[in-house]
Parts: C-alpha cells; sequence; structure tokens
C-alpha cells in the first residue's frame, strides 16, 4: 500500500509546485501588464502643503489621504467595484492597484493582493492606536492609502487594505 501512496504524495507535490509557478505577478512586477507608460512617472514627486492638498481635495479625502484617516467600512464607492481597471491615487493619479488583484475580503473596505508595480507604493511601520501595522503611502505623493495585512488570499497572502476615497477607478 505503502508503495502506491509515495507517488500519489508526489504528483501532488508536484502539481503544488507547478501552481506557484504560475503565479499571476510576473517578473516586472505587473499584475496585469497594463501599459502604465501613459501615467505620472514615480520620480515624478509631488510635494503640496496641507493648504493646498485642503483646496484640491474633497473634505473626505483630505481627511483620508493627507491626515490618515479611515473610511467608515462599507461606505466606499469602490468597494463592490467589480468593472476591469486601474485604480489610481486620488490625490495624485499614481497607478496603485490593478482590478486583477482586488478580492473580497468581506472587510467593508477595498482589498488587493498585490500593487500594480511594487515601487508605486511605500509601506512603513504605524504604532498608532496601539497596534503595530503597516501603513500604505502613495510612493509619489506620499498621501496615506491605507495598511497592507497579511491574512490576504495567494499567490501573495497579504491584503491591501485601501480607503475608496483615496482611490479613484479608471475603467480599461
Ligand atoms: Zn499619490
Amino acid at each position: 500500500m505503502r508503495h502506491f501512496v509515495t507517488p500519489a504524495i508526489l504528483l501532488l507535490c508536484t502539481l503544488t509546485a507547478c501552481a506557484q509557478q504560475s503565479s499571476p505577478i510576473p517578473t516586472d512586477g505587473n499584475p496585469t501588464h497594463y501599459d502604465l507608460s501613459t501615467y505620472p512617472k514615480v520620480r515624478d514627486k509631488i510635494s503640496k502643503t496641507n493648504a493646498e492638498w485642503r483646496a484640491i481635495l474633497p473634505p473626505e479625502a483630505y481627511d483620508v489621504l493627507r491626515a490618515a484617516g479611515t473610511e467608515e467600512p462599507f461606505t466606499g464607492p469602490l468597494l463592490n467595484n467589480h468593472e476591469q481597471g486601474i485604480y489610481v491615487c486620488a490625490a495624485c493619479g499614481n497607478p496603485l492597484f490593478s482590478s486583477a488583484t482586488k478580492f473580497e475580503s468581506g472587510t467593508g473596505w477595498p482589498s488587493f493582493w498585490a500593487p500594480i508595480e511594487p515601487d508605486r507604493i511605500i509601506q512603513r511601520t504605524d504604532n498608532t492606536f496601539g497596534m503595530e501595522r503597516t501603513e500604505v503611502l502613495c510612493a509619489r505623493c506620499g498621501s496615506h492609502l491605507g495598511h497592507v495585512f497579511d491574512d490576504g488570499p495567494k499567490p501573495t497572502g497579504l491584503r491591501y487594505c485601501m480607503n475608496s476615497v483615496a482611490l479613484r477607478f479608471e475603467r480599461k
């Protein structure tokens, strides 16, 4: 009996390995291969004063993007958006996430398992509210977007928990 079980386990391991190799994140780090050449470059940084941001952003977006606020769960307009396209920073237009990595987390906030390109975002430790979390910011304008947690789905196991008002959706 053992003679037959062992090849079965080996086959299972081989299949699992194959599944991991076909990860939807290619080596260039862009899960969808959307052409981002027409979008702002991360190196073209945006820097504005709080007064300047306040003048151009809606109050609810300012509170999240520039004051690290969190929108009420299940209130954001992009939570149940299932169209194909790109989610850009609501403050500066930097492409952040693809619809291809959006998933239903049940948390009440739009959730993604990977950024559209790794260098489009910045991650830093956030110790506010007595919790140790990892804050996610726009790498171009420094705006607060949300947090990332390690309880997401495959292939990354990450959950980028974003505020709807920090994002703007562009249909593709
Ligand atoms: Zn930005």
